[in-house]
């Protein structure tokens, strides 16, 4: 997945072939000179691998070609499924690949240079025969040198990437992206860099290329090509983001639109192919709002251009448990660089929620709680193509939804076990056989009735240790026994109030005729 004339100056460093970095030669030699001789070649339609079974550079003719395979299916892919131009013919129609010991690397070379339209060879890493990935990706190299020869890294890269990925999904394998963890590194940051010394090709476009093509369709990469060889045609000059815009203006779109759309869909897992539907960029800021309420912030977010940032809101910091969740309410606002197309949305699993654009300033407000259930990401994109470092502010504000005696759920536990066996023994004596399935506190309360008053009868409390049964002799009091001996006897009733360790209060009522 290298590159081009700068890998092949790499590699033939390593060789020590005596080449001047620097503007490449006019004359170009294939097979590069001062290579091993590579003696075996295996042909097919559209590819000749060159390879030798002897020296440093040892391959097996099986290896040569499982590459002559893959190359063909790349071929049949990219050319004739996607409806791609071949590689600029040199002469017999097919397309050299060179089989050397690079060490990790691929690269495919354009055979001349100074032409705006150019033949290509390729080198393949001894190491690289297997996969149908690496050719993939050199061999649309080759079909972009075909077109154009002149285009910037980036846009080279990340089509390339995408080309590669796609032929590799295309024969029901994953390709997951290579470079998508650096979501503030602008689109169209490739050589001469750096950007990030994550990515100094610009590879990681390659995510926006596949949202491009699952938006417009897989010709929309040929056709920028296209375009920028009418805009090179005569200077050899790159006009990459020029191309990519226009070709996208002849579709009814915009640069900055369907950036500012891609920010959102690979937020949220929208880009279905390539196997990248469960990967995310990177989280680049975190906030965790906790327990305060009231303002917080602001949280000075800077995006550049053609780029994106993150801001990962949270009620609790993930795994911690507060108790009760409070019934909250979030209000997000960002401020806005005036002309830089955007808009902001909190993204929570495959859910985009758009903030309100208005004057200078998004709005958005979600329901909340201080626990950590309470998780959205606010996505921030910069879809302009030039302005950099523009200042895009966020300042929150955590509500009780309840102002007054906020409304606070208690954590749901399971009902309180609780049961009574009342039995009435003489002298006014009852005795309650109760049980628990939890160790806690039991409250006692026995009553009577007596001409519509309430009376006290008993009152006892007691302390249960463990789970079992507890016995308890309610007697009564010295003016229920007076009333008692009166009556002979007396209809009870008890509430027993039992508070456990941990889960709810209950009470349960028993009643019960005592004697004299
Ligand atoms: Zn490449």
């Amino acid at each position: 997945m290298s590159t081009r004339s700068r890998r092949v100056l790499a590699v033939v460093a390593v060789l020590a072939f005596a080449a001047a970095a620097g503007p490449a030669p006019a004359a170009v030699v294939r097979p590069p000179t001062g290579f091993p001789s590579l003696p075996q070649s295996v042909a097919s339609p559209h590819f000749v691998v060159h390879y030798t079974t002897a020296g440093d550079h040892a391959t097996s003719p099986d290896a040569a070609a499982t590459l002559s395979a893959n190359a063909e299916t790349a071929y049949r892919l990219i050319v004739e499924t996607w409806g791609y131009p071949p590689p600029k013919d040199d002469g017999d129609g097919r397309t050299d690949l060179y089989i050397a010991n690079l060490g990790t690397g691929a690269g495919a070379a354009r055979e001349e240079p100074s032409l705006e339209q150019s033949t290509s060879w390729i080198l393949v890493s001894t190491a690289n025969l297997t996969s149908p990935y690496p050719i993939a990706h050199e061999f649309f190299h080759a079909v972009q040198m075909g077109i154009y020869a002149h285009e910037e890294s980036w846009l080279d890269e990340s089509t390339a990437e995408w080309a590669g990925q796609n032929v590799v999904s295309a024969l029901g394998m994953n390709a997951p992206p290579n470079w998508y963890d650096a979501p503030w590194v602008s689109l169209n940051c490739g050589w001469p860099g750096p950007c990030d010394d994550q990515d100094i090709g610009g590879y990681r476009g390659s995510i926006f290329m596949e949202y491009l093509d699952e938006r417009h369709g897989m010709t929309l990469v040929r056709d920028v090509y296209r375009r920028a060889a009418e805009l090179g045609a005569g200077n050899g000059q790159a006009h990459s983001m020029q191309a990519l815009s226009d070709a996208l203006a002849a579709r009814g779109s915009s640069v900055s639109g369907e950036f500012v759309g891609y920010a959102l869909a690979a937020s949220s897992g929208q880009i279905n192919r390539l196997g990248v539907t469960n990967a995310r960029p990177r989280v680049v800021h975190s906030l965790v709002t906790g327990t305060a309420t009231g303002p917080l912030g602001p949280v000075p977010l800077t995006v550049d251009h053609l780029a994106f940032t993150n801001l990962l809101i949270m009620g609790q910091s993930r795994g911690t448990y507060v108790g009760a969740c409070a019934d909250e309410r979030l209000s997000v606002e960002v401020a806005l660089p005036p002309g830089i197309p955007t808009q902001p949305a909190f993204v929570s699993g495959t859910t985009v929620t758009p903030l309100a654009v208005g004057e200078g300033v998004a709005r958005g407000v979600l329901p909340w709680s201080d626990c950590s259930s309470s998780t959205t990401t606010l996505v921030v994109p910069n879809g302009s193509t030039t302005a950099d470092d523009q200042p895009f502010p966020v300042t929150l504000d955590v509500r009780l939804v309840n102002p007054v005696g906020a409304s606070v759920t208690p954590p749901a536990t399971p009902a309180t076990k609780l049961s009574v066996k009342a039995r009435a023994g003489a002298h006014g004596k009852l005795t309650l056989k109760i049980r628990t399935a939890v160790g806690g506190k039991l409250t006692i309360k026995a009553t009577t009735r007596r001409n519509r008053n309430t009376r006290t009868y008993a009152t006892a409390k007691k302390t249960v240790k463990r789970a079992g049964t507890v016995t308890v002799v309610l007697k009564p009091t010295t003016t229920a026994a007076r009333l008692l001996r009166r009556a002979r006897k007396q209809k009870v009733t008890a509430a027993i109030t039992f508070r456990p360790v941990t889960g709810r209060q209950r009470t349960v009522r028993v009643t019960a005729t005592v004697k004299r």
